[in-house]
């Protein structure tokens, strides 16, 4: 039991006076107390004494015990708190605990869900949990490892499952090395405070714990040690399927300029900005491919960011909501040209699995339905079935092995079992590496020898330089009737108009309506336009009121990268298995930032011109400065013809490693002004058709 356990009567008082009762139940009715007592068990048990200063806060600020003031009185010790940090975050979980889903313990009987009108069951009701349990053959125990594969692949994301599949196509053995786990779909279709879309405070569900992988931030002269749950760790998502396990699935191309920035633009003043080796014509087949082979959802009809393409889509985009016909008639009020986003979700039957059934809870859970087309369910559920692959989960590649003559021989393994250490060196013919932009270069940076001490690819200090991501600019609208629907996934209308060709600045970005949030990530987004307060009444018929009304609009920045935003080894700071974590270092440029600032300017005119009342900017979070990364993480290893400024060749082999690939986000180059996925994936088909002649009959 903690101190707050024993401090109920004056924890109730303060709850409800954050969330008071009205015609709906008040925090401590809907179960609150026992969210903050589950919550603080094991999880937090340090946000026992923290919540503790805070009620010791109100008692100070009340002259006496706030517990006996009246109701007025209280809610003017709170908004008297207002800006005080500490009373934000108690207030912010207080609502966290009533908005999130009742397991949590704060949601009793949805009772917050029901006031909102709100529910997140899929059209026809949830499934039976028992068809949420996914194929487990190809998964093999630490102990029927055998010593030598003729690959071994690291990480199950988009570019690793692309790898896994070719090559067990192309009938080598292959082990697919993943440090995540394969959780029912169950397990990622409930949490709404522990998943990639929340920042709580919680250890997503998707991540290996804080404590297990830690990282660094160097911005100062002392780095930050930084849990998996702050924003600026950068995370993903760590489990069979990588992050495309709980994407939101919006499958982008790449424009022709993406590809070839500097020669667009020029390099900016403190950019590294760079050509990729390659065109959209050399990725156009692949785009192809991976629109066939995954499964994407779009309109091939020409607006201001479409391609040339070889085929049309293979399913129809979805059909369209509420505010995607707002957006579409404010729109033409202001002469945008808009499309339906493509998404790698089924909007019709495909590959033997479901049509989507539209729920309201898509990015960053599991879909319960089996309509989501991560690699996962798509490439590697294709891999296994050729009976070419073995999948070890819960393992992490710790180092790359050479030989005394630099050669790749295979991959050192490490695990826990019950607490002690499992370690294995594998023998593989050929070594891709996919973990993700950040892991990536860290594991190249950890396997260095006496002929590469700095790491593998790296002498010229090129591995993990030029870390980017997506930084996001955009608008929140409230309109005066009901406009959302709550039609799931949610983003069915964008503009590409202010991709390229924007004043005085180098890029721009896509954007589009924004995915169905969920309850608790409603009042975030309300939270940080300013239009509710933290507590009272007003606050909580505010997210009543505005949940209907509310539509957001946002999209990527295409980053202007650097080659001083970059991953390194901590040097003293390790991982629960005792391998150095990545530090990260870095700055976001001021083009980025303008660019954000441009987005965001343009979706409020458009949410304005469709009729929106109030439409708020979105500003960058002040102090939250980190080079940019998270789930749109990319550039590490980087692609190029020439080894002075690169990490591998065009073809993801790093320079004098020809059995040794990097196959995942890490090789672009520059990320675009769209979602990258749909390119990861591309470029690993086009990698891999190089490689084994993979072209799945749709080359
Ligand atoms: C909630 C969410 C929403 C998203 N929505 C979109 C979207 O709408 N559109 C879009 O384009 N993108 C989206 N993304 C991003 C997209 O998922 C990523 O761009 C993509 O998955 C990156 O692919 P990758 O192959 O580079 O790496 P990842 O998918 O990150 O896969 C890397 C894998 O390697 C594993 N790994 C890391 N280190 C090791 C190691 N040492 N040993 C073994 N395994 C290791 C990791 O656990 C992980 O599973 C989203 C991501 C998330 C989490
Ligand atoms: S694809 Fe997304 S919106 Fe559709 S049913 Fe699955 S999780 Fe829900």
């Amino acid at each position: 039991m903690s101190r707050l356990d024993a401090d109920t009567e004056r924890l109730l008082v303060a709850i409800d006076a954050v969330v008071p009762a009205d015609d709906f139940p008040s925090a401590s009715q809907a179960g609150g107390l026992r969210f903050w007592s589950q919550v603080t068990a094991s999880e937090r048990p340090e946000w026992s004494d923290r919540a503790i200063a805070v009620l010791d806060l109100f008692d100070r600020q009340s002259g006496g015990r706030f517990a006996d003031l009246d109701l007025a009185a209280r809610q003017a010790v709170l908004d008297s708190l207002s800006n005080y940090p500490e009373y934000l975050w108690f207030a912010q979980l207080v609502n966290a605990g009533f908005y999130a889903d009742p397991a949590n313990g704060g949601n009793d009987d949805a009772v917050s869900w029901r006031m909102l009108g709100w529910s997140p069951a899929p059209a026809g009701g949830w499934p039976a949990e028992e068809v949420w349990v996914p194929d487990r053959r190809p998964i093999i125990r630490r102990d029927r490892v055998a010593a030598h594969y003729d690959a071994v692949v690291v990480g199950s994301g988009a570019g690793g499952g692309v790898a896994a599949w070719a090559l067990a196509q192309a009938g080598r053995s292959v082990l697919l090395v993943e440090r995540g786990d394969y959780p029912d779909t169950a397990y990622l279709a409930r949490d709404h405070l522990r998943n990639a879309r929340t920042d709580s405070g919680l250890d997503h569900r998707t991540l290996r714990s804080s404590a297990e992988n830690p990282r660094t931030l160097l911005l100062g002269p002392d780095p930050v040690v930084l849990p998996a749950w702050d924003p600026r760790y950068g995370s993903n998502a760590d489990t069979f399927g990588g992050g495309t396990r709980v994407y939101g699935a919006q499958a982008w191309r790449f424009m022709p300029e993406d590809f070839a920035m500097a020669s667009t633009y020029g390099v900016p003043d403190g950019s590294a900005l760079a050509d990729w080796p390659i065109g959209y014509d050399d990725m156009e087949p692949f785009y192809t491919q991976a629109e066939y082979e995954i499964g994407v959802c779009g309109s091939a009809e020409p607006h201001a960011g479409s391609t040339r393409r070889s085929r049309p889509y293979p399913m129809a985009p979805m059909a369209p909501t509420k505010p995607a016909r707002r957006l579409l008639a404010g729109a033409r009020v202001i002469g945008l040209t808009t499309t339906p986003v493509p998404l790698a979700i089924n909007s019709t039957p495909y590959d033997g699995r479901a049509a989507c059934a539209r729920c309201r809870q898509c990015v960053g859970f599991a879909c319960p339905v089996e309509a989501k087309n991560g690699s996962d369910a798509t490439v590697l559920a294709r891999a296994a079935a050729t009976g070419n692959l073995s999948v070890l989960l819960g393992t992490r590649a710790e180092r790359i092995v050479t030989d005394a003559t630099g050669r790749v021989t295979g991959v050192d393994l490490v695990g826990d079992i019950g607490g002690s250490r499992w370690r294995r060196m594998v023998g593989a013919y050929d070594v891709v590496v996919a973990a993700g932009a950040i892991e990536s270069a860290r594991l190249l940076l950890a396997s260095g020898n006496e002929r590469e001490p700095y790491g593998l690819g790296n002498a010229h200090d090129q591995v993990g330089r030029h870390l980017q991501g997506h930084l996001y600019g955009g608008a929140i609208g409230i309109f005066a009737d009901a406009v959302n629907d709550l039609l799931g996934p949610g983003p069915a209308i964008s503009t590409h108009d202010f991709r390229h060709g924007n004043d005085g600045l180098v890029g721009g970005g896509m954007i589009a309506n924004e995915f169905v949030p969920t309850p608790v990530s409603t009042f975030g987004y309300l939270r940080q336009a300013g239009l509710i307060g933290p507590h009272g009444l007003a606050a909580k018929q505010g997210v009543r009121h505005l949940l209907p009304r509310m539509q957001r609009v946002v999209g990527p920045v295409q980053e202007v990268t650097s080659a001083d935003n970059r991953v390194r080894l901590d040097p003293t700071v390790t991982d629960s298995l005792g391998i150095p974590v990545a530090r990260l270092s870095g700055r976001l440029h001021p083009n980025d930032l303008a660019a954000l600032q441009l987005l965001g300017e343009r979706a409020a005119d458009w949410l304005r011109a469709s009729g929106a009342t109030t439409a708020i900017a979105y500003g960058f979070p002040p102090g939250n400065v980190a080079p940019s990364s998270g789930q749109h993480q990319a550039g590490t290893c980087r692609m190029g013809t020439d080894p002075a400024t690169s990490v591998t060749d065009p073809n993801g082999r790093v320079w004098g490693h020809p059995n040794l690939r990097v196959i995942d986000g890490s090789l672009h180059v520059t990320n675009g002004g769209v979602n990258p996925v749909l390119t990861i994936f591309a470029n690993a088909f086009r990698i891999m058709h190089t490689w084994v002649g993979s072209g799945g009959g749709y080359l």
